[in-house]
């Protein structure tokens, strides 16, 4: 693998795709947006906006799974908690704020939250005890078919889950129909299209015609996704490519998407900054209701929720702005005082910038 993963990062042939980017770019502006935490880690850490000519922008849209969960979910899970419950989660959920604090507050008041790595930890827990045990199930659909797994696992009868899961295809439509911010093509999420494939965003392709790229975590991946992307726009296509067919397969992972069928029904899903977007959540099938933490605690999540003041993470997730657009970045706003979720979570575009020093120059 490591010899793989070398060629990837070979600095001869990253000179040459980004000559290649320079001369297929010309003199137009490009405003590429991907939608996944670990890309804008490859992509920040290597400075690969920086190699970019300056009219080819990359801007990160509503990929962090954590950033994008609403705070109005979060103190629903802090209520659940309040009742005496287990309420488990993963560890950049605790700090993320909420309108009535954060996961950690209600930690620190008592509640008994604890941190796991991944949702068979809860139930875990849900075996060795008699209390309630939650698990705040958080992510895309990388995470969701692990959530499907346990569910028709037949889990204990004293653990549920309080569900906010997101879909990613339906938020890229979002982005393009509601036209904030212009976008000329997408690379696409690696880990969530193990799972969906590259057919997974058809519907993208189909009605918008733009160009779309899965893309691999190597500098060379997003470099070879770039220009694959500038290459569909200069010869007039709008498809969906495949530069990463080392782990990604056109029908993705059918097994996954089968159990996520089986146990979810698709609703309008909530995301922290944007709103609400027509079917890109999960919520459990009626005939798995007995496992809905919300059913269970008898509670809903109320409908309104604000930002932190100032904190402007709702256009970092649309791709309106780059981190360094807001204010408070790295000013009020750091990953030891976050504001905004964005400055929180590992995969949250500010605290990536943050963490590697990033400030751009370029807008394009
Ligand atoms: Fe929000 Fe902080 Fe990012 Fe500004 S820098 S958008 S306040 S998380």
């Amino acid at each position: 693998m490591l010899p793989l993963i070398r060629s990837f990062r070979n600095s001869d042939l990253a000179k040459k795709v980004i000559h290649r980017i320079e001369n297929l770019a010309g003199g137009e502006l490009f405003r590429i947006v991907h939608v996944c935490g670990t890309h804008e880690d490859t992509i920040t850490k290597y400075g690969i906006r920086d190699m970019l000519p300056e009219n080819v922008g990359v801007l990160m849209g509503p990929g962090c799974p954590i950033c994008t969960v609403p705070p109005n979910k979060i103190d629903v899970a802090i209520r659940i908690a309040e009742k005496k419950a287990i309420l488990t989660t993963f560890g950049d959920m605790l700090r993320v704020p909420s309108g009535h604090g954060s996961l950690a507050d209600a930690n620190a008041r008592g509640a008994d939250i604890r941190v796991v790595y991944s949702i068979h930890d809860s139930v875990r827990i849900a075996e060795r005890t008699e209390k309630q045990v939650v698990h705040f199930a958080v992510g895309f659909e990388t995470t969701a078919p692990t959530t499907a797994a346990e569910i028709l696992a037949n889990p204990p009868k004293n653990f549920s889950i309080y569900s906010a899961h997101l879909l990613i295809p339906p938020a890229m439509i979002y982005l393009l129909e509601s036209g904030e911010s212009s976008i000329h093509g997408f690379i696409l999420p690696g880990h969530v299209s193990t799972i969906i494939g590259s057919a997974g965003y058809c519907e993208v392709a189909e009605r918008f015609k733009i160009p779309q790229v899965v893309a691999g975590f190597e500098p060379l991946d997003v470099l070879f996704a770039i220009s694959m992307i500038l290459q569909q726009s200069l010869e007039g296509r709008g498809e969906v490519e495949n530069e990463y067919s080392r782990a990604v397969r056109e029908k993705g992972n059918p097994k996954a998407q089968r159990m996520m069928a089986q146990v979810f029904d698709k609703v309008d899903g909530a995301w922290r900054g944007i709103g609400v977007i027509k079917n890109s959540g999960l919520a459990l099938k009626r005939e798995f209701e007995e496992c809905d933490a919300s059913k269970r605690f008898h509670i809903e999540a109320e409908e309104d929720y604000t930002m932190p003041k100032g904190c402007r993470c709702g256009e970092v997730l649309k791709a309106v702005i780059y981190p360094w657009d807001c204010p408070l970045y790295n000013s009020s706003c750091t990953p030891d005082n976050p504001i905004g979720p964005c400055m929180v979570s590992h995969e949250g575009s500010c605290y990536i910038s943050a963490r590697y020093g990033a400030f751009g120059k370029k807008h394009g």
